[in-house]
């Protein structure tokens, strides 16, 4: 007997590298390229500190109400937390409460089976087909609740509404999650499914699309029974988890409309770019509705280009798993930085 044999162990998610240094191009962890809204800059700028001596509002009333403006629901259907990250594990906790498997695709978010294994949830992983696409019908089985990110991470790939929608009306007594953090690069959202499913969670980020992954902010919206469950487990486990300062970024971040739309554009323009140098260099490249691409090569290994790219300043994602260990996931960064990377593959690669 050890003190030891008490002790919970897991095996954490691994995040990518955030390296630091001049001249790095960081293509590796999905960000955004371009800095959050001025009006986040205006915010930073003229907190007042003194707020910060009290406790935050620990159910971030404003963002929430704001949140539920944008969005189009009342606020009881809404839930935030510190980052999707934080919002996911809670819904697992929350939700996945069951002694049937959990189902999610074999490739997948890989924080997925981390939080089942935490909080000793059942899963089992369900093939997405040869071309990495989900079929909706592999889900119409016995289940303890599903979780779909849609488009998918790490191929890009987005699942139709229609298929969405089929996965979430034949499990009607488990909770589906659908996970949207990359939903605004083009993707349709199961949002418009919210007033018609009971069972269905969108869970949404700040981090991408908003440019404010340091900030961490993430959302659900759901039915409101859905959303009073989540809280009250949220409640149950530390009432403040968003910090002031990152509740009045929010606001600013989701009000200001055009700069939004504006990155976003430009980003959905680079990755068709990307795709074009891509294709002339000979990868397959998988049709993404994200801000990055999963790419392979017929010659030239994934685990090679990505050595090769990250001794140059690239820093680029290269997962060692199954069916996926010949692909890179490259985030779109802004034009000068897509350029560099493809003047270093057009070099290499001859
Ligand atoms: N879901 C997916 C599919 C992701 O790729 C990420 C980013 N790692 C997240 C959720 C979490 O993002 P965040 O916690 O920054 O909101």
């Amino acid at each position: 007997m050890s003190y030891e044999d008490n002790i919970r162990k897991v095996k954490p998610y691994v995040p990518g590298e955030q390296p630091s240094g001049s001249g790095i191009i960081k293509l590796n962890t999905n960000e955004n390229p371009y800095p959050p809204s001025p009006a986040v800059g205006r915010v930073l700028r003229e907190f007042d500190q003194d707020i910060l001596k009290k406790y935050p509002d620990p159910e971030a009333v404003k963002l929430t109400e704001v949140l539920a403006e944008e969005y189009g629901v009342s606020k009881e259907q809404v839930f935030v937390g510190v980052g999707s990250d934080d919002v996911l594990a809670q819904s697992f906790l929350t939700f996945f409460n069951s002694k049937r498997p959990v189902l999610f695709p074999d490739i997948t978010y890989s924080f997925y089976p981390v939080w089942c294994d935490l909080f000793g949830i059942a899963y089992d992983t369900v093939p997405l087909n040869e071309a990495f696409e989900l079929e909706a019908a592999d889900y119409d089985r016995e289940n303890g609740g599903i979780v779909i990110a849609n488009p998918n991470a790490p191929t890009g790939r987005e699942a139709s509404l229609s298929e969405i929608e089929s996965i979430v009306k034949n499990s009607p007594d488990s909770v589906c999650i659908i996970d949207e953090a990359y939903i605004d690069f083009g993707g349709e959202s199961a949002l418009s499914l919210i007033e018609r499913y009971e069972n269905l969670l969108v869970v949404r980020t700040f981090s991408k699309s908003r440019s404010l992954a340091g900030s961490r902010i993430g959302f659900a919206i759901g039915s409101r029974k859905l959303i009073a469950y989540l809280s009250d487990v949220k409640f149950s486990f530390n009432s403040y988890t968003m910090d002031s300062v990152t509740q009045a970024i929010g606001v600013a971040a989701l009000t200001d409309k055009g700069y939004f739309s504006d990155t976003v554009r430009r980003i959905i323009s680079t990755r068709q770019n990307a795709i074009a140098s891509f294709c002339e260099l000979g990868f397959s490249v998988i049709p993404s509705s994200a801000n990055f691409l999963f790419v392979t090569h017929p010659t030239y290994p994934a685990d090679e280009l990505f050595a090769m790219l990250r001794g140059r300043g690239v820093y680029v994602r290269y997962f060692n798993s199954p069916r996926i260990d010949n692909y890179l996931r490259v985030t779109i960064g802004t034009d000068e930085e897509m350029k560099k990377l493809f003047e270093i593959l057009r070099e290499y690669m001859g």
